[in-house]
């Protein structure tokens, strides 16, 4: 294997981690600075006096100032601190989809052996960007992977598809290391990367038996697939398996009624209805189950109520 760069101990690249850990954010946030004499933050951190003073004694430890603000997407524990930042520096923050000077993908940010490519790479956030040292061969991941753990996906159609073509498209650039936006430096990013991908398969196919076998909601679902979770983090992975759904009900391997998810081959409340009308009122007496065309002769089709 080449070598590879060891930019912790670059002096153009130092760490400072917020003060906010929690089951959302890890050991905190982390706030990178690049440069020398002339540094650029990514991702202020939140705005708490005590990390605004951290980063701003830091940089000026070093003798340096701030020249720019990165963000890798608006949340509060990333973009918070920026206003502070810029009332000491008064220097652009630089993000996705806002501001006098919006992000373009696959511009260039920074000079020299400190220029970062920007990437927009959807999926745990719109407006989601990371940015690729590229003398470094080093990746700012921003909530797109995480120190440890897994990633919270946006409640929408299309932010799993998104977050997937996010880790493939990082993945493209080979990056040596990932300064991820909470948690430790990523050594293996190949690694990480196709652990995440496989992550997402693990889940879908979760996702898919939790319906097979009678769970119909997101929050049902999360019931039965994440073990041990942290009740705090429950609304993020509803989400996630939300994001999940609207991917396998385009794709025509669940189906969606309300807030209430099947597989094509399970009957719904609706179906049933219809029938008991169509038959006249006759009651469900489970005796038509099968006949709902390519059910396979897995898990039971039980029906919660
Ligand atoms: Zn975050």
């Amino acid at each position: 294997m080449a070598s590879i760069p060891a930019p912790r101990f670059d002096p153009a690249f130092r760490i400072v981690t917020a003060g906010n850990p929690s089951p959302h954010t890890l050991d905190g946030t982390n706030t990178y600075l690049v440069g020398h004499r002339r540094v650029i933050v990514i991702d202020p951190g939140p705005n708490e006096p005590a990390h605004v003073s951290a980063v701003l004694d830091r940089v000026k430890a070093d003798g340096a100032e701030i020249a720019l603000v990165l963000v890798t997407h608006s949340h509060a524990d990333h973009l918070g601190a920026a206003a502070a930042l810029v009332r000491t520096f008064p220097v652009p923050v630089r993000r996705w989809g806002a501001g006098p000077a919006p992000l373009t993908d696959g511009e260039t940010v920074g000079e020299g052996g400190e220029a970062l490519r920007v990437v927009h790479t959807p999926g745990h956030a719109d407006d989601h960007v990371v940015f690729y040292w590229h003398a470094a061969r080093l990746l700012f991941s921003g909530d797109l992977i995480l120190g440890s753990g897994t990633v919270v996906l946006q409640a929408r159609d299309g932010a799993l598809e998104d977050y997937l073509a996010s880790l493939e498209r990082v993945r493209r650039l080979d990056p040596a290391v990932i300064a991820p936006g909470h948690g430790p430096l990523i050594d293996d990013p190949a690694v990480r990367i196709t652990d995440y991908l496989a992550h997402r398969r693990l889940r879908e196919q979760q996702v898919l038996d939790a319906l097979a076998d009678g769970a119909r909601t997101p929050g049902e679902i999360v019931g039965v697939i994440y073990k041990n979770l942290d009740p705090a983090l429950h609304p993020a992975a509803e989400n996630t398996v939300r994001a999940h759904l609207f991917k396998l009900v385009r794709e025509g391997r669940a189906r969606r009624e309300g807030n209430r998810y099947h597989r094509p081959w399970q009957r719904t409340e609706s179906d049933r209805a219809q029938r008991s009308t169509a038959d006249g009122g006759e009651n469900d007496g489970g005796a038509n189950d099968g006949a709902a065309g390519d059910r396979p002769a897995g898990p039971a089709d039980r029906n919660r109520r």
